[in-house]
């Protein structure tokens, strides 16, 4: 019987971004990697990502306002985030958010941010990607107060507590597993992904060239960025894949099939 390969779909990721030179991509592809949605973060990426998109049909597009982003966002962002999502159909709403890690955070600002941008993907009935760090306390306060997005929504790289996943679940979440994941100090978020979050809202990511594995957990790596840190390599989806399925108990061709399913279940079909 001829063996069908595997196709892993990348629920989160930046090719747009100078770290990542297009033959990683293509190298990753010719490993096994398929769709890959790739979050544009302000303004100033929003056509590169689009670029990418024309590119291959794999480079699946999304387009967003990050709360990193969000201080030095140019007045019009409104107009222009409506613009690319009414232009591209197919896109997705992200990478959006909250965080409370980076110094000098603004909640207030981020949290109004979130909501415009919430009601512009329930009003174009697009799905969602948040990014949450610090700060799942005014997550769910904000969720709480927000109409149900109609296509659901992403928790990237989910590091919050297991206690708020049904409630999560409810309103629509999917989760992802990353290299975040992989520490031994994040046993608590990992061992979500076996039991707690339900396996029809598992996904993996890379978010390269951000969350690089540790060295000996790379497949490869890409220079540093201007942070110096190594540069995560988007063939590393493998890796995180081959993890989510020890944590699962499963072979890495069922958690590559699972979590493609739940990638177009939330982000291709309508
Ligand atoms: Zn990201």
């Amino acid at each position: 019987m001829e063996k069908v390969p595997m196709r892993l779909c990348d629920a989160h990721c930046h090719y747009q971004f100078a770290e990542v030179p297009y033959e990683a991509v293509e190298q990753a592809r010719q490993l096994g990697v398929g769709e890959a949605m790739i979050n544009g973060s302000a303004p100033s990426d929003w056509a590169e990502v689009a670029a990418l998109g024309q590119r291959d049909a794999r480079n699946l597009c999304s387009f967003g306002l990050h709360p990193w982003d969000v201080p030095t966002a140019p007045p019009n962002w409104r107009d222009e985030l409506q613009r690319f999502l009414e232009k591209y159909p197919q896109a997705s709403l992200g990478e959006m958010g909250l965080d409370q890690w980076v110094e000098g955070y603004d909640l207030p600002a981020q949290v109004e941010a979130f909501k415009w941008q919430w009601q512009l993907a329930v009003a174009l009935q697009r799905a969602v990607t948040i990014h949450c760090i610090r700060a799942t306390g005014p997550l769910m306060d904000l969720l709480r107060t927000l109409p149900v997005a109609p296509r659901g929504f992403l928790l990237h790289s989910w590091n919050g507590p297991r206690e708020l996943v049904p409630e999560l679940v409810q309103r629509g979440a999917y989760f992802s597993y990353s290299a975040y994941h992989f520490a031994a100090t994040k046993t608590a978020q990992r061992e979500q992904f076996a039991g707690v979050i339900p396996r029809e809202r598992i996904l993996i990511e890379t978010d390269a060239p951000a969350l690089c594995p540790p060295l000996e957990e790379c497949l490869y790596t890409l220079p540093p960025g201007e942070d110096g840190k190594p540069s995560n390599h988007p063939a590393n989806l493998l890796k995180v894949n081959e993890s989510l399925a020890r944590m699962m108990h499963l072979a890495p061709a069922e958690t590559a099939a699972l979590t493609a399913e739940n990638f177009r279940r939330l982000f291709v079909s309508r």
